[in-house]
């Protein structure tokens, strides 16, 4: 599998504005915000869709929505509440190959997001 530019963000070959990271799990500030919030929650290991989710990444998957709400947690958006998602493949608006978790928050988001 190619590498992505969020490989090269884990990596330290590109800048990002890093807001938590640990063995499993990198999280930064998205480039082009759709919120006040907008982060970007991904796995160090390459899984480049949701199509491409072993059984074996279940874990990895659960620890990414685990540091969504750790973060929302410690910056005081928790309750007010917020949104992640996961695109997918064109129809789902995917754009990097290289599966993440939007985290938007900081203002009421309008639903359905089209
Ligand atoms: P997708 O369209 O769901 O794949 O989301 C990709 C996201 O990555 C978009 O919201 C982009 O703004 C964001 N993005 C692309 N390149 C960078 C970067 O270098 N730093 C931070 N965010 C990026």
């Amino acid at each position: 599998m190619s590498d992505t530019i969020f490989d090269k963000i884990i990596n330290r070959e590109i800048p990002a504005d890093i807001v938590y990271e640990d063995d499993i799990a990198l999280a930064f500030k998205d480039i082009n915000p759709q919120a006040p919030v907008h982060l970007l929650i991904i796995p160090k290991r390459q899984i480049a869709t949701v199509n491409d989710i072993s059984k074996d990444d279940r874990e990895i998957v659960g620890h990414l929505y685990w540091v969504a709400g750790e973060i929302a947690r410690k910056e005081g958006f928790a309750e007010e509440g917020f949104r992640t998602v996961m695109n997918c493949n064109e129809f789902g608006g995917q754009t990097v190959y290289h599966i993440h978790v939007h985290l938007l928050a900081g203002k009421p988001l309008g639903w359905p997001p089209y």
